[in-house]
């Protein structure tokens, strides 16, 4: 993961160990959490909790849950 900043590191690794192993479905599920917090994040309110329903049990799951 060397072209990562060092945070998304920690973060993917920590999406690893949730998931239990490394693969391009959990890398593919971090960007995607990644990419919906910041799309959603400016119309957040500071008390508001988001909440995603995804439609699929694959591996992206576990790091938009975990994200
Ligand atoms: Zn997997």
């Amino acid at each position: 993961m060397p072209d990562l900043p060092l945070e998304k590191q920690k973060l993917f690794q920590k999406c690893v160990e949730f998931h239990g192993h490394l693969c391009p479905g959990l890398a593919f599920g971090l960007q995607a959490a990644l990419a919906g917090m910041e799309f959603l994040s400016e119309a957040q309110a500071l008390d508001e909790e988001l909440v995603a329903i995804v439609e699929t049990d694959a591996c992206g799951t576990d790091a938009i849950q975990f994200t």
